[in-house]
């Protein structure tokens, strides 16, 4: 499931937020876009998911031109910083919710939602939760059952916006291991936004440096940071 991004511009006004992106990601990695403030990471990740749309260039997921389709085509998973966990639900139904909201042709049997809910909470541990609400969850407990419930769909591409940026520097550490544990078991193509660079160096295969809207470096960990 690869990513080609070509040429990508993106204006807002006269403000350029994604300025000429070039940027291809092989099946089942897993990238961090790394940068300031304000560089056109979260640009760049709603252009990939179909959230927005750019002024020139274009975007192939598995070769196929997706610019202009929308994101309910997109087949993408999405995990915000702020977790859009729903309150009134138990964790259980929050994992099913986009199995249970999906046309019935495409909505699998009740037997199987269950199964794959209950074998992703496995996954992160916490099928134990399964009966509580996300108000009686710790912040990385909540994180983990947003990451299950965006995987939940199967997609064949799982975007992260700055997951873990509202929690604390032990939670986030612990939450790097689970995101790379279900990379490791599930190898959805993954792209990681985060303007941490320990977080970026320690989860990613290949980390894409951004700046003012342009890619400023791209390569493994080690290329980047160990310069000899
Ligand atoms: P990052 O994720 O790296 O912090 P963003 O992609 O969110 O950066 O934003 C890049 C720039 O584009 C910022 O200067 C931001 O203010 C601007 N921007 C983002 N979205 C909009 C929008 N809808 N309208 C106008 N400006 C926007
Ligand atoms: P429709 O036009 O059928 O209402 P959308 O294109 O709005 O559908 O959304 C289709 C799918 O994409 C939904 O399943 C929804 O979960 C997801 N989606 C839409 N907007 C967002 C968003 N801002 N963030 C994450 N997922 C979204």
């Amino acid at each position: 499931m690869s990513i080609h991004v070509n040429q990508l511009t993106k204006r807002y006004g006269n403000f350029t937020a994604l300025d000429d992106i070039s940027l291809s990601i092989d099946d089942g990695e897993l990238v961090a876009l790394l940068g300031p403030s304000g560089c056109g990471k979260t640009t760049l990740l709603r252009s990939i998911a179909g959230m927005e749309f750019a002024d020139s260039g274009s975007i192939l997921l598995e070769g196929r031109d997706m610019t202009f389709e929308p994101i309910r085509h997109r087949q993408v998973g999405f995990v915000f910083q702020h977790y859009a966990l729903f309150n009134h639900m138990s964790v259980f139904e929050n994992v099913a919710y986009g199995l249970r909201v999906k046309p019935r042709a495409q909505r699998p049997p009740e037997a199987e939602i269950r199964r794959r809910v209950h074998e992703l909470l496995d996954l992160v541990q916490l099928d134990w939760l399964a009966r509580r609400f996300p108000p009686q969850l710790s912040g990385g407990q909540r994180q983990r059952i947003a990451l299950a419930r965006a995987l939940a769909v199967e997609p064949r591409y799982l975007l992260l916006d700055e997951p873990f940026g509202a929690l604390d520097a032990n939670v986030r550490k612990e939450l790097r291991g689970w995101l790379r544990r279900l990379h490791e078991e599930l190898h959805v193509t993954s792209l990681f936004v985060t303007h941490d660079q320990e977080e970026a160096m320690e989860v990613a295969s290949r980390i894409v440096v951004m700046n003012h809207g342009r890619i400023e470096q791209l390569g493994t960990p080690a290329e980047i940071y160990d310069t000899p």
